[in-house]
């Protein structure tokens, strides 16, 4: 038994090891993407259901790593969150959304505005209003083409995302609450933030034709957020079906496979062309 003890002992300390030995890994390789610029984004387009047009592009970012392709997000960001190399990450994805959106226009292209995604640490972040002011700055995108997203989580200081949301709301930016329903949820809160925009979580759109409980869930967020005159939209929106149920339900918008999935630069710019 003492023998065993040992090698249990043994064998979780070997593993213990190796995973922080990843982790350190990952972080080098993750400092030197950033530095090689091996970050990508793809964009996902937004689309309102009544007029079917192209209302929004998320960025996406994903890792174009020399060896392993284009490495998706869920496998890097939760180590960037933790390392805390999340930050210079999504500095670069808001001035890299923003170039990109400008450089479009300059090239007559009518790109619709560009959401990114903030981390809670970001959010956190008391001087991120001049910082996106200085992206905005540094690369002449007019603030209405830029919409940021955070998520409940990163609300649970009721006063200070209040004020963090007014001053970034006075530069004339949008802001959504991405996997709306997911989070700690009060509703009593969310008329005090000046938002815009709820994004339904995917989990609860997934299944809406087949569970009530999730049908009954989505449209009384849609039914709420008309009465909060706040705009909707519903991700993960896959089949027809699904898009139906919104449209009847009065959803405003809608992001998902069903229309399309996030597109490189070049993809993007093609659907711009067929849609002008
Ligand atoms: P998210 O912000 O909720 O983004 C939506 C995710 O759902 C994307 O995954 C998108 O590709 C996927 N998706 C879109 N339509 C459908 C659909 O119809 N069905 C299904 N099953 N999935 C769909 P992706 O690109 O892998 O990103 C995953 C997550 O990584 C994002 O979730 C976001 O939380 C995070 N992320 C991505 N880019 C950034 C970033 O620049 N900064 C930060 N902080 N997080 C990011
Ligand atoms: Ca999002
Ligand atoms: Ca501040
Ligand atoms: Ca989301």
């Amino acid at each position: 038994a003492k023998e065993k003890g040992r090698n249990n002992y043994q064998l979780f300390n070997s593993q213990m090891k190796s995973a922080s030995l990843e982790k350190l890994t990952m972080e080098q390789e993750l400092r030197r993407a950033i530095a090689k610029d091996e970050l990508v984004l793809y964009y996902q387009p937004q689309m309102d259901i009544a007029s079917q047009r192209i209302v929004g592009f998320e960025a996406l970012v994903r890792w174009a790593h020399p060896e392993r392709g284009i490495v998706s997000p869920g496998h890097f960001i939760p180590f960037a969150e933790e390392s805390g190399l999340i930050v210079p990450i999504g500095e670069w994805v808001l001035k890299e959304a923003c170039r990109q959106n400008k450089h479009w226009q300059e090239q007559g292209y009518s790109p619709p505005p560009v959401s990114v995604n903030l981390s809670t640490r970001q959010f956190l972040q008391h001087n991120l209003t001049g910082k996106v002011a200085e992206v905005l700055e540094l690369t002449g995108l007019d603030a209405a083409q830029l919409e940021l997203e955070i998520t409940e989580s990163s609300t649970m200081d009721v006063e200070y995302s209040i004020d963090q949301l007014h001053e970034l709301k006075n530069l004339g930016v949008t802001i959504s609450i991405d996997d709306f329903g997911t989070g700690y949820s009060s509703l009593s809160y969310l008329k005090k933030f000046p938002i815009d925009k709820l994004k339904i979580d995917q989990s609860f759109v997934r299944d809406i034709m087949t569970d009530p409980n999730d049908a009954a869930i989505v449209a009384s967020i849609i039914a709420m957020t008309r009465h909060m005159k706040l705009k909707v939209i519903a991700e993960g929106v896959e089949t027809e079906e699904q898009l139906q149920f919104l449209y009847h339900n009065r959803c405003d918008e809608i992001q998902g496979y069903y229309f399309s999935p996030p597109l490189s630069v070049e993809a993007a710019e093609l659907l711009m062309k067929e849609r002008m």
